[in-house]
């Protein structure tokens, strides 16, 4: 195995290399990375994997995530002994992505007009954290336990500062979380502070803060854990790998997720690309990215809204230029993301590139959701007894949309991915104390 995994630009006329110990989240020409392997995993390990679901006292063949280690095998470890493991992989105790699998939710079938038998929900808010983060925070904590960083960093206001900071006090680092001074409602950092991160509170926006995040980790050693670590992605994958595992390896015929950074989309095409390269699954499920209404810049550019211009991938060649307009005409305008669903409040999505790459090859689409239906769509998955955030009730909502439409045709099987758990303790009780909500159960008196 010595040797096989590397990191390479996603940029096919730039294609440069770097070794897997490098902490670049760049080529230097700018572009994004992807980690890759040389060798193909056999396709036997199927068998391996199902025989891990009896862990036999393994936190890694607990874990959602490390279960599946040949998929991600970026550390290069003989992954048949636990002892070796150890030394590298890090996990909080085999909990990341132990309790992720699709779940049957009737009333959300209903509720879509879709049969229950075709529709599966995935809620990654059972996670530790609460969020979807942790899968690709078990990774990107091993890769800087790889290098021998110190100290982990992030810009966040919420999932990933609470999934950094919980697996920073777990592995006994520190952690630095990067937040727009007097922008952030202290309530959602408030897991960060639980678990110990420092708060550096930044002059400006988000962005602004992501940037002076970036120069930190770079001047004073630190390793950023944002999306745009290629090692996040791949402990991402195993999102839509749990899935298509539980399904046999049949593909369904969609996935569908909320759009926010991207990562999502950029990982669940990534897992799609490999698997289907490796040999492992025979269709390629189509991807479909729900935007909010308020934070829409995937959609208006896919679709064409901007400029008239639908982007695109186009085989490694998109039109950056046009994307870079479209951020200046949000400058210009002072148009700003705005929804309640903060989680995908993001109107520069750090992985639009990896994003397209994803829905050319998956023959995706990309939509949008009111506030007000992806609060119906939250509420739905509470009725089943699932809890979900805002912003995962995007996925049950577009569903719903792209069949209205006959995009999704009524016997496609679907798989929604839920992305974390309900932390804004007044949405659900400003809902149901509106009659005039759909699924609304006002207080009696
Ligand atoms: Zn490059």
């Amino acid at each position: 195995m010595q040797g096989d995994a590397y990191l390479k630009c996603i940029n096919p006329q730039c294609g440069l290399e770097y070794s897997i110990e490098s902490t670049n989240v760049q080529c230097e020409k700018g572009h994004m990375l992807d980690v890759k392997y040389k060798n193909k995993p056999s396709v036997s390990l199927k068998e391996v994997f199902y025989k891990r679901r009896n862990s036999e006292g393994s936190i890694f063949n607990e874990s959602g995530v490390w279960r599946f280690r040949e998929l991600l095998n970026f550390c290069q470890i003989d992954t048949e002994n636990i002892e070796e493991c150890s030394k590298y992989l890090v996990s909080l105790d085999g909990a990341e992505g132990r309790q992720s699998k699709p779940y049957r939710m009737s009333k959300a079938a209903d509720f879509i007009n879709i049969s229950n038998d075709n529709l599966w929900l995935q809620p990654e808010g059972y996670n530790p954290s609460g969020s979807f983060k942790d899968n690709g925070m078990a990774t990107a904590v091993t890769h800087a336990k790889m290098i021998g960083a110190k100290k982990i960093v992030c810009a966040s206001t919420g999932n990933t500062s609470a999934s950094a900071g919980m697996f920073a006090a777990n592995e006994g680092i520190n952690c630095d979380v990067y937040i727009p001074a007097g922008q952030i409602a202290p309530g959602k950092l408030s897991q960060a502070y639980q678990f110990g991160a420092q708060i550096v509170e930044v002059d400006g926006n988000f962005d602004d803060a992501l940037k002076e995040s970036l120069d930190d980790a770079k001047n004073y050693d630190g390793y950023t854990v944002n999306s745009i670590n290629p090692f996040r992605i791949e402990g991402q994958k195993t999102i839509p790998i749990r899935a298509l595992e539980y399904l046999n390896w049949e593909s369904p015929d969609w996935i569908i997720y909320p759009g926010g950074a991207l990562g999502n989309t950029s990982s669940c095409g990534k897992a799609l690309m490999e698997l289907y390269e490796w040999g492992w699954i025979k269709k390629i499920p189509r991807i479909a990215v729900i935007n909010s209404e308020g934070a829409s810049t995937l959609s208006d550019l896919y679709n064409g809204k901007f400029e008239g211009e639908e982007l695109r991938w186009n085989k490694g060649n998109p039109n950056t230029e046009l994307i870079s307009r479209y951020y200046d005409h949000l400058d210009k305008e002072g148009l700003k993301p705005k929804t309640k669903a903060t989680a995908i409040q993001i109107g520069r999505p750090a992985n639009i590139l990896k994003g397209l790459r994803a829905l050319e090859f998956s023959n995706g689409v990309v939509t949008t959701v009111s506030d007000s239906e992806m609060l119906d769509g939250m509420s739905v998955v509470g009725l089943n007894g699932f809890d979900c955030e805002m912003a995962s009730g995007a996925s049950v909502v577009g569903i719903k949309k792209l069949i209205s439409e006959d995009i999704i045709k009524k016997d496609d099987v679907v798989i929604g991915i839920l992305t974390g758990r309900q932390k804004d303790a007044m949405l659900p009780v400003d809902y149901h104390n509106n009659p005039k909500n759909k699924f609304a159960i006002p207080p009696r008196n």
